[in-house]
């Protein structure tokens, strides 16, 4: 077991942000034997994905999946009368996941013997940091440090957010009412989850995205589903709609929009969100008393989370893309295995699940048809419709699919994308055979359970290998 710093008051190790990338390092770091320090702000462990990110938005999700649920169980037979929201239980129960996955977080770093400043950690160089806490200054020393401060909403230039009209997933996530109306500025992936969440609820939702599609990095036919679903529930999708003003005013925010027609419109709702990405934290970290090399705001990379100087690693939402969670814990794992001594594998960020918990759910990892195509491939596509499936059918949520991309010579899987009921678990499968680099026979030819949603992609699999599909 690890424990406090040595004789000299040095650690092994200082972890600067204790969301997902910096708790999953020092608890990793404390089982390797080393000494760690976490750095961590806020009064609380687990950063934006348990606070104001990941857990509160899946709580709040969740709620809308039962209400929804519910409101349509007169199709399983079930007659549920008069069914009502109360918001505050709703944010109650979020409230009540966050608080326990924050004990948890705090409970695992006492088990780990990892020591725990509260406060604003800057850099002095030479391993030094001072935590600007509540207990004042102190100075913590280690032989190396690790940054893993994330990030923060990126607000439009010309709306800053006020946290009444003009909103951040920061705001929304501690709404003290279910709003009557929202416009989203930015049909990304948080844009999208919002959507779908408060227009399940009732909230007249407008998106505008200014490209041509939302979700831009997902898989055509898993966007034109995805578009075609949400504006079932009652979206109000524009893309190609550039916004260009936000006015806040007493009862409602106007929001102005060059739109693909070439016309201006404005759009009036309750509360506004701008969910057009995400800065990273790299601002008074001391980042000029260290090599550590910044672009943008972002920290340049070398590899095994190595940063331009020797004694500085940096993990998770500070550096160039992917900004997802899980990557961000894998990163820490690869950090202090590194530092132990280990030989950790880098992450391939292409085969890395991403995750999108709309209803329908999307997931994908792995390459596109398209960049299959790019990198030289004679690409195969298997693909399965959960119209098929068993298990989709008795949950009544048969619209989606799964689609397999091999390579036509080999077999090799190259990228899965799935839209339909379990999309964000199912997604497992395949991000395991591309990190085992399985063919689409190994997939075929392993026995998947009756009934489940997971025969989807054996079934996928079949057609990709061209063993035929049962279904
Ligand atoms: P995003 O980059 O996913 O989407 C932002 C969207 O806003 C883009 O489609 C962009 O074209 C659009 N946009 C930008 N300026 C605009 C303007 N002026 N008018 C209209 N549209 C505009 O960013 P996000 O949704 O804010 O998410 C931030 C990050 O957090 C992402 O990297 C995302 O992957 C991550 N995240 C992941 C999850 C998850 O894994 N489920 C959930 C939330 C956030």
């Amino acid at each position: 077991m690890a424990g406090p710093a040595d004789g000299n008051g040095v650690f092994d190790v200082t972890i600067i942000g204790a969301g997902p990338g910096g708790y999953v390092a020092a608890a990793r770091a404390g089982a390797l034997g080393l000494k760690v320090a976490l750095i961590e702000k806020d009064p609380h462990l687990g950063g934006t994905c348990l606070h104001v990110g990941c857990i509160p938005t899946k709580a709040m999700l969740h709620a809308s999946d039962v209400y929804a649920e519910i409101k349509e169980a007169s199709r399983y037979g079930i007659i549920a009368e008069n069914v009502k929201i109360d918001w505050s239980k709703i944010m109650g129960h979020k409230n009540q996941v966050v608080k326990t996955m924050a004990s948890g977080v705090s409970g695992l770093m006492k088990q780990r013997g990892v020591t725990v400043f509260q406060g604003f950690g800057t850099m002095q160089g030479g391993g030094r940091v001072v935590v600007a806490g509540s207990a004042g200054n102190q100075e913590v020393k280690a032989k190396h440090i690790i940054i893993a401060t994330g990030g923060v909403p990126k607000p439009l230039p010309f709306a800053p957010f006020d946290g009444k009209r003009v909103m951040s997933s920061d705001h929304i996530v501690n709404l003290d009412h279910l709003p009557g109306s929202i416009t989203i500025i930015g049909g990304g992936v948080i844009g999208l989850e919002f959507a779908s969440l408060f227009a399940r609820l009732g909230t007249k939702v407008t998106v505008l995205e200014a490209l041509p599609t939302i979700l831009a990095a997902a898989d055509p036919d898993v966007i034109k589903e995805l578009h075609g679903a949400l504006t079932r529930q009652g979206v109000a999708i524009h893309t190609g709609a550039k916004v260009a003003a936000v006015e806040p005013g007493k009862d409602d925010v106007a929001v102005r929009a060059a739109m693909a027609d070439g016309t201006t419109q404005v759009f009036k709702s309750e509360i506004c969100l701008v969910s057009v990405g995400r800065t990273p934290l790299t601002q008074k970290l001391g980042l000029q008393n260290t090599k550590v090399k910044v672009e943008r705001d972002h920290i340049m990379m070398k590899d095994l989370q190595r940063t331009d100087d020797p004694d500085v690693s940096a993990i998770g939402d500070v550096r160039p893309g992917p900004w997802l969670a899980h990557v961000s814990s894998a990163e820490g794992i690869v950090a202090v295995e590194r530092l132990a001594g280990k030989k950790p594998e880098a992450l391939d960020f292409i085969k890395v699940p991403s995750c999108v918990y709309t209803e329908p759910g999307v997931a994908w990892c792995g390459l596109t048809e398209a960049q299959a195509k790019e990198k030289g491939h004679t690409v195969k596509v298997g693909k399965f419709s959960f119209a098929a499936s068993g298990k989709a059918n008795i949950l009544l949520q048969r619209r989606g699919f799964i689609k397999l991309i091999t390579d036509a010579k080999y077999g090799e899987l190259l990228g899965a994308h799935i839209i339909g009921p379990g999309a964000t678990d199912l997604i497992a499968e395949p991000a395991f055979a591309l990190k085992i680099e399985a063919t689409a026979e190994d997939i075929a030819r392993t026995v998947h359970a009756h009934p489940t949603l997971y025969e989807g992609i054996m079934e996928a699999a079949m057609d990709a290998a061209g063993l035929g599909g049962t279904h």
